[in-house]
């Protein structure tokens, strides 16, 4: 729980606070401060303001992906949709009965500007990086080692061979309107490598809620190439070979976690 005092004020409508009666108060879970949810996390608001808020959803998952994965004597915080905190058992350790589970998948904000900034790189390389005199079938050679979406297709089929099936949702409320059993909230990172700085890294997360946004499972993938250690080999450290093989440490965590 946040600090709480008489005369404070309601962070969302900024009106007083009766301290005594119906509110949503946390404690300090968000760090980043450039997150517009950052001045929340440590506050309290009217039950009713909470209610009508429209970052509310967000707001849930947040807290249950940060507070909600931490485990004191076998049990940890689960915040439901009013923003009221119950106590359940810390028994995310499998999903039972994975492909009779009919999976969701949404692509974070992080992971859908990564892909955004990758796709004009792949652009950029496709037109020699604004360099006339570079051979044609040069800039096809660097464009065809590039496949920014490939990651978002090789991610789709590993959950097919895990879940009933999958659908693309846009946002948790989409996913509570779809009737889905689970929904895959996937982070995507990426260090795109150049010829000045050839490293290329792939940092995958797929963090696993039920139907009421209450964190299942994890499951991460990380890999990374550099050119320089192998210089023989050009294509190896290619962004689809590094996607490629960051979702098969996924796909491992993933054959740990689906039952
Ligand atoms: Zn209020």
């Amino acid at each position: 729980m946040a600090l709480i005092y008489e005369g404070m004020t309601c962070a969302i409508c900024d009106q007083s606070l009766d301290i005594h009666g119906a509110i949503v108060a946390t404690t300090h879970f968000i760090t980043d401060e450039s997150d517009p949810l950052w001045r929340f996390s440590d506050a309290a608001m009217h039950y009713s303001c909470f209610q009508q808020w429209q970052h509310r959803e967000e707001f849930v998952r947040k807290y249950n992906a940060t507070m909600g994965t931490m485990i004191w004597d076998g049990k940890r915080q689960h915040m439901k949709m009013d923003g009221s905190i119950e106590y359940v058992p810390a028994d995310f350790t499998h999903v039972a009965a994975s492909r009779t589970k009919r999976l969701g998948m949404i692509l974070s904000n992080e992971a859908a500007s990564t892909l955004k900034h990758l796709e004009e790189r792949t652009k950029a390389a496709r037109q020699g990086y604004g360099d006339p005199k570079l051979r044609q079938d040069i800039r096809d050679r660097h464009a065809a080692h590039r496949d920014p979406r490939a990651v978002i297709d090789l991610l789709t089929l590993l959950f097919r061979e895990k879940f009933a099936d999958v659908t693309r949702v846009d946002d948790f409320q989409a996913f509570r309107a779809s009737g889905l059993d689970i929904v895959a909230v996937v982070d995507l990172r990426v260090v795109d490598g150049t010829s000045r700085h050839p490293l290329t890294a792939v940092d995958i997360r797929v963090h696993l809620f039920d139907d009421k946004a209450c964190k299942i499972g994890e499951a991460r993938g990380i890999a990374r190439r550099d050119y320089l250690s192998n210089p023989e080999t050009p294509g190896e450290d290619s962004l689809l070979n590094v996607q490629a093989q960051a979702v098969r440490g996924v796909a491992a965590q993933l054959t740990l976690l689906c039952k």
